[in-house]
């Protein structure tokens, strides 16, 4: 495997054009909502190049700090605070995105993941209404819950069980884009919906339990690849630069509040994943089989046709290649955290070593 040349979350890609200057995104500062988690903090980044003025608020809970630091503090900031609780910030433009958003992470505490996505999206329009701001809320494919038809399209209305383990995060979501569409229909809320598929790259959570962030670390500390039910169940990957990309056009078009899917078409099986991660990163890991989540969707693409024609998006950024950047960005991880841990255990030997004042 060859080493990336940059950062590993500036994938090229072709289809990536400048914010033009009578944007919403570069008339006032734009607030992201959830700035330090994973897609929020490559979305601040991209922001900050842009030339916008970006605030980020963020409680803090699944996101992290570190993943802002090379932003400085000229044109970019950020609040601890958590969306539950009303704000206002005079902006141009919102991405809300703050909410846990792995299974594993809404699930710990599934009561504060339905406020979070409905009194958090609330908050969120009534700050956008308050300031005369475009609100973009990140919604899910979630939404579409088990889904029983395939590709997914926007006009699908899913099948979600709403006393399942994934209710919390489902529903929560469905509710908040029934608050997103009847701001725009009924008080002329100028609001767009993504419905963002499973998104991966540099900075997941090591520990947030998803897909590819579990294999890549079972795979590079040698443990066996858990692979839930028999891996035939389905995904398709988008890698983080691309979404981005979508989100920004998605805000930037003239669309209205309809939904719009983002995510990348290519489907593949979880045990497919499984054995590409092992060839990628040439470990000896094995696989283990282990049971299947109650409610795990079965199946997951999306038709991204209305993407296509009206933000002429596509993802860009090919399994593979996104998977070797990934891989690079958790090996780095990987090595930092074991200086980290070697440290104390030098520090010990060289104090055992060194002469005491007694001496
Ligand atoms: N999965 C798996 N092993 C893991 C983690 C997840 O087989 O260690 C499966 C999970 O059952 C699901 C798919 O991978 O079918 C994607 O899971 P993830 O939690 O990443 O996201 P989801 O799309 O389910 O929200």
């Amino acid at each position: 495997m060859t080493p990336p040349q940059a950062d590993a979350a500036a994938a090229p890609d072709a289809l990536a054009r400048p914010v033009a200057s009578t944007s919403p995104l570069l008339r006032g500062p734009v607030l992201v909502t959830g700035g330090a988690g994973f897609i929020g903090s490559h979305l601040c980044a991209r922001l900050v190049r842009e030339g916008a003025a970006v605030m980020a608020i963020d409680d803090l809970s699944t996101g992290d700090r570190a993943n802002l630091a090379p932003l400085g503090n000229g044109r970019f900031s950020l609040t601890a605070h958590n969306v539950v609780e009303r704000f206002d910030h005079a902006c141009s433009a919102i991405f809300h995105l703050a909410c846990p958003a792995s299974p594993r992470a809404y699930q710990r505490a599934p009561i504060d993941t339905v406020k979070t996505a409905v009194f958090g999206t609330l908050h969120a329009l009534e700050n956008a209404e308050a300031h005369g701001a475009r609100m973009l809320l990140a919604s899910t494919s979630e939404v579409y819950g088990d889904p029983q038809v395939h590709p997914q399209r926007e006009d699908y209305t899913g099948a979600v069980d709403p006393t399942g383990p994934r209710a919390c995060y489902d529903e929560g979501k469905r509710c908040g884009e029934t608050l997103a569409t009847e701001f725009a229909r009924q008080r002329g809320l100028d609001v767009r919906i993504a419905r963002i598929f499973n998104t991966y790259g540099p900075r997941m959570q090591p520990d947030d339990g998803r897909v590819v962030s579990n294999f890549i670390m079972q795979a590079l500390t040698g443990q066996p690849l858990t692979v839930y039910g028999d891996g035939s169940q389905t995904r398709s990957l988008c890698y983080v630069s691309d979404l981005i990309e979508g989100l920004l056009r998605l805000m930037d078009s003239a669309l209205d509040a309809s939904p719009v899917n983002l995510g990348n078409p290519q489907e593949i099986t979880v045990l497919d994943l499984a054995e590409r991660i092992l060839r990628l990163t040439r470990s000896r890991s094995r696989i283990a089989f282990k049971p299947l989540p109650r409610d795990d969707p079965r199946r997951r693409r999306p038709d991204i046709a209305r993407a296509r024609t009206h933000l002429n998006w596509q993802p860009q950024v090919p399994l593979d290649e996104g998977l070797e950047r990934t891989v690079h960005w958790f090996m780095r991880q990987v090595d930092a955290d074991t200086e980290l841990k070697l440290v104390p255990v030098q520090h010990s030997r060289a104090a055992a070593n060194a002469p005491t004042a007694s001496e």
